[in-house]
């Protein structure tokens, strides 16, 4: 049952959800490039016996959660994770954790440095994971076509590519893709992007979508709207 007094949004914002079970949260940890410390995984572990059962899920989007935490423990447990430099929440509407693939970094079939453009896309554009927005918003990275973080099923889907033009690596752009209730594939954007055009290009959706959506209205619901045409012409693509 509900406490009304409870704002549950704010403990969505900060990374704590309502369980099925009465009572009880899951906090979610908030995941950079999929990869994670020694002393991160340890503070996780750590913190799941001190105030939840000693278990840590793996999310389908490359997340961390810890369930089973009692409202009155999530101030403390909140506390501890920060102070060991690890960030929670990315729940409701906004810019969800950017998935990404190791790329060339150590995959073998990797094309592109799928975490070098997410680090431009952090810092360069300032969309770091957590930004609010009018509904949720996925990014996702992948270092080739055989696309593991399954860029078509994102607002916007990236991976790596030979280009058969200049025989060199870049990338492919899928816009307008979403997974859920409503699943929709993002449709493909018939060019191969360099680094600093993919970025540009991630920049120009995100502040279009940022102005111009309605409240709870999805990229591809958006761009359904106001028809693929319009829309390529308003980022410019
Ligand atoms: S998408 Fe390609 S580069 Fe990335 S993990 Fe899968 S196979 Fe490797």
């Amino acid at each position: 049952m509900a406490d009304l007094n409870i704002d549950y949004d704010g403990l969505k914002k900060r990374g704590f959800l309502r369980q099925k079970q009465d009572g009880f949260f899951v906090l979610r940890i908030r995941m950079s490039l999929g990869v994670y410390t020694l002393g991160q995984l340890q503070k996780l572990t750590e913190v799941s016996g001190k105030f939840g059962r000693g278990i840590v899920h793996a999310t389908t989007r490359q997340g961390l959660e810890i369930p089973f935490i009692k409202f009155e423990d999530i101030a403390k447990a909140e506390e501890e994770l920060r102070a060991a430099g690890i960030e929670t929440g990315a729940s409701g509407a906004r810019l969800r954790a950017i998935t990404v693939c190791p790329g060339n970094n150590w995959c073998k079939s990797g094309l592109v440095d799928t975490f070098s453009l997410y680090g431009r896309i952090e810092k360069e554009l300032g969309l770091v994971c957590g930004m609010d927005l009018p509904h949720k918003f996925k990014i996702a990275i992948s270092g080739c076509p055989n696309g593991c973080t399954r860029p078509q099923a994102a607002e916007i889907g990236i991976h790596g590519v030979i280009d058969p033009e200049t025989k060199q690596p870049g990338y492919v752009a899928y816009l307008g893709g979403c997974a859920g209730r409503a699943p929709r594939s993002g449709f493909r954007l018939e060019r191969v992007f360099s680094d600093d055009e993919v970025l540009s290009l991630v920049g120009r959706v995100v502040a279009f979508f940022k102005k111009n959506a309605k409240p709870r209205q999805r990229l591809s619901q958006m761009i359904e709207e106001m028809g693929i045409e319009n829309f390529l012409e308003e980022i410019k693509a």
